[in-house]
């Protein structure tokens, strides 16, 4: 056979599977080759390479391997529950072994007098030691050899261990195993060139998938990891470079000049000194727009870096140049403050801004359809309202996205059918991403950041209370009320348990009302499930200053801006993923008042006592997306989710964030010089992601 079809072999012709546990594989982990079963790899390894002498367990041994023969077995009650407890016994002692499963079938299985071999946790209990549920099997001259060095462990699922052939890890080490025994012509083709490999010290893919299953030793493991998580790593991002080569190249508006209006606003309406960090970006924007190759660029800024007025100038770019802009925003209350707040920027101006959501009338809605046919409609500002079909423009030279995590790539992706060629994309977060991250999910886009805090913020205090602290906390609000100022009040709605957290917030709502007595105070509260009236109008009584209190959920997440408004208190902190917290915070601190952020929470667990602790002591968008990288993982990060891109087999972008670098630059490297892959020493390359073409997700072909 060549190696070929022994890769693509039906597992059930390996060794010890046959035909009824194969159709099990295929159905439980969609192993069906041989291949798929090489590729399907442990999750850890035990220390198998040391017997341990029962004497000397102790506490510095984490894990545990003995041989001896069972002297004793009987139950006992351990915290109400029956357990097994079966003594072994060696040259140097005895110790107890404890099982709190599986008692019936384990009682007949283990035999006094008879010897095994046994691996599990090292458990103190008060001055002895005992093995809690070891694996334990007998000690025959085959499981001594099979057992030895580091062995693979294997995630199996509930369904194959209780099948009756009781599939385990062992079974799929076991048949891995016998595939390398049973086909020793078996070859794994390289998919790297000899260059790639020598520079990054990787050892071969063949070489990989044995070292990654059966390990003598930890350093194979070490370097079989390495390799395969570079190789993962690399076709992921040359499919990302490949991509952004071909973004750069597609075609796109040009504007040509600097106009009128972008001169007029800049010299006579800018009501602040722009920051050095939004005169680069937008100098950055200006180049892009003007190539002739469409622009898709990603705006990173942490809240109240000013995003916003970036967004008008490139605006006005298009406009002076005689495009429209459409600029989408995730939310109808954000989309209706940016709406504000750019029409006041430039009203002195002869731009036409109208505002599209989902509860524009439609006689409003008919006008903007008209007037964006026509030209007279310049710069529209919305929702996702705003990519629906029926939508059309005369000359759509711009889009702007704000707040990308909401959106998906999808739509990203819809919206530039628009015109053609495409809009230029800019694409602007708040939610700083970690670098890992961004290579990877925005590999596709080139990246601006906004380093620089516009000047005269005061840095804001964030502080953790107890409730038992809760009344000096609301006579701390009243003070700061007195003195002049604004606050929130954030109480966590979380979707699955929405009708408690609504009773939460009116409650508090009540409570806090008691407090602040309303012939002194008013109080507005908005929540998603009002109407848009009434959230309209509790928004302006903040915005005008005439209610010094709103309580909220997280609808005031993005975008709301108050400067007066100074304090921020979180109600069950706890409750809040750490870039909610921190977006949240984002809204105070926008004055010149000095700001407070105090969360509240009652007893802490271990994460949200890391969230907290990260929060009071940093206010820097990217350190705290780091820490909530590594609490959550990345696929759980805002955003990502949709993105289809972190479901890696083997690399973990929280800790692999070297290799992904090495991986990227070999990536890009390869692409300057031999960009379709023609040099024979690049074929194996082109060869596999030829054959991996077919499996890739449909986005990622349309992104
Ligand atoms: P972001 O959208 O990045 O969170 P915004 O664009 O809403 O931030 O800006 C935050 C606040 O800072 C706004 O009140 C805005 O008017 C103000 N601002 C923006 N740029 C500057 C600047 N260069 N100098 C002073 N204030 C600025
Ligand atoms: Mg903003």
């Amino acid at each position: 056979m060549k190696y070929r079809d022994i890769l693509y072999q039906d597992i059930a012709y390996v060794k010890g599977i046959g035909p009824d546990r194969a159709k099990l594989l295929n159905e439980e982990l969609r192993i069906f080759t041989v291949f798929d079963l090489l590729n399907y790899f442990p999750f850890r390894y035990e220390d198998r390479s040391v017997i341990h002498n029962i004497s000397s367990i102790n506490y510095t041994i984490e894990y545990a391997q003995i041989k001896g023969h069972i002297v004793n077995i009987f139950t006992d009650r351990f915290v109400n529950k029956e357990v097994l407890i079966a003594q072994m016994k060696d040259a140097t002692g005895k110790i107890d072994l404890v099982f709190f499963n599986g008692i019936k079938w384990l009682s007949k299985f283990l035999k006094i007098g008879k010897t095994y071999i046994a691996y599990g946790k090292v458990n103190q209990f008060r001055d002895t030691y005992n093995i809690q549920h070891p694996e334990i099997e007998e000690a025959t001259e085959e499981t001594l050899k099979f057992k030895a060095g580091w062995c693979a462990v294997y995630n199996t699922t509930e369904r194959l261990k209780n099948s009756k052939w009781r599939i385990d890890t062992e079974s799929i080490r076991k048949w891995i195993f016998n595939i390398y025994q049973q086909y020793p012509q078996l070859q794994i083709p390289e998919n790297l060139s000899k260059e790639i490999i020598e520079k990054n010290q990787l050892i071969s893919r063949e070489q990989a998938y044995k070292w990654i299953h059966l390990p003598e030793n930890k350093e194979q493991i070490n370097k079989a990891r390495a390799r395969l998580k570079f190789e993962e790593l690399f076709f992921a991002q040359l499919d990302i470079a490949r991509q952004h080569k071909k973004m750069k190249l597609s075609k796109g508006y040009v504007f040509q000049n600097v106009g009128e209006l972008f001169n007029e606003f800049y010299n006579k309406h800018l009501p602040f000194e722009l920051t050095n960090a939004q005169k680069r970006v937008i100098k950055e924007i200006r180049n892009d727009t003007k190539t002739g190759r469409q622009m898709n660029r990603l705006l990173q800024g942490d809240v109240g870096s000013g995003k916003t007025i970036v967004a008008v100038f490139s605006a006005l770019f298009a406009i002076d140049n005689g495009f429209q802009v459409a600029m989408m925003a995730p939310t109808e209350i954000l989309a209706q403050q940016h709406f504000q707040n750019i029409s006041k920027l430039l009203q002195s101006l002869p731009v036409n801004v109208k505002l599209l959501t989902g509860s524009t009338p439609n006689k409003e809605r008919k006008l903007i359809h008209e007037q964006l046919l026509s030209n007279e409609l310049h710069f529209l500002i919305g929702t996702h309202a705003l990519i629906e079909d029926n939508v059309q423009f005369h000359k759509l030279g711009l889009v702007i996205i704000d707040e990308q995590h909401r959106f998906g790539v999808a739509q990203r992706a819809k919206i530039q059918l628009k015109s053609e060629p495409p809009p230029h994309v800019l694409v602007m977060t708040a939610t700083p991403i970690p670098r890992t991250l961004a290579m990877t999910i925005y590999g596709d886009l080139d990246v601006s950041v906004l380093d620089e805090l516009p000047p005269g913020r005061k840095p804001i205090v964030t502080a953790h209370r107890y409730y038992s602290k809760r009344m000096d906390v609301l006579q701390f609000v009243k003070d700061q009320i007195d003195a002049g100022r604004q606050a929130y009040f954030v109480f966590p709605l979380i979707q699955e348990s929405e009708k408690m957290d609504l009773e939460d917030l009116e409650k508090g709502y009540e409570d806090l009302k008691r407090f602040f007595s309303e012939d002194k105070y008013k109080l507005v509260k908005v929540h998603g499930k009002m109407s848009n009236e009434e959230k309209e109008a509790a928004m302006q009584a903040f915005y005008k200053g005439e209610a010094q209190i709103m309580v909220a959920t997280t609808v005031i997440e993005v975008g709301v801006d108050v400067p007066n408004a100074s304090i921020m208190v979180i109600e069950n902190a706890n409750r809040f993923g750490l870039s909610q917290l921190h977006q949240l915070r984002g809204r105070v601190g926008r004055g010149s008042e000095k700001s407070y952020c105090i969360l509240l929470t009652n007893n802490l667990s271990e994460d949200a006592k890391v969230r907290i602790e990260t929060m009071v002591r940093t206010t820097n968008g990217f350190e705290i997306s780091e820490v909530d990288l590594k609490l959550r993982g990345p696929g759980e990060l805002a955003g990502t989710r949709q993105s289809g891109m972190l479901n890696f087999k083997i690399a973990d972008l929280t800790t692999d964030y070297p290799i992904l670098k090495a991986a990227r630059e070999s990536a890009i490297e390869l692409l300057e010089k031999d960009e379709n892959l023609q040099f024979p020493e690049h074929w194996p390359i082109r060869e596999y992601i030829l054959q991996n073409e077919k499996e890739k997700p449909l986005w990622i072909k349309i992104a």
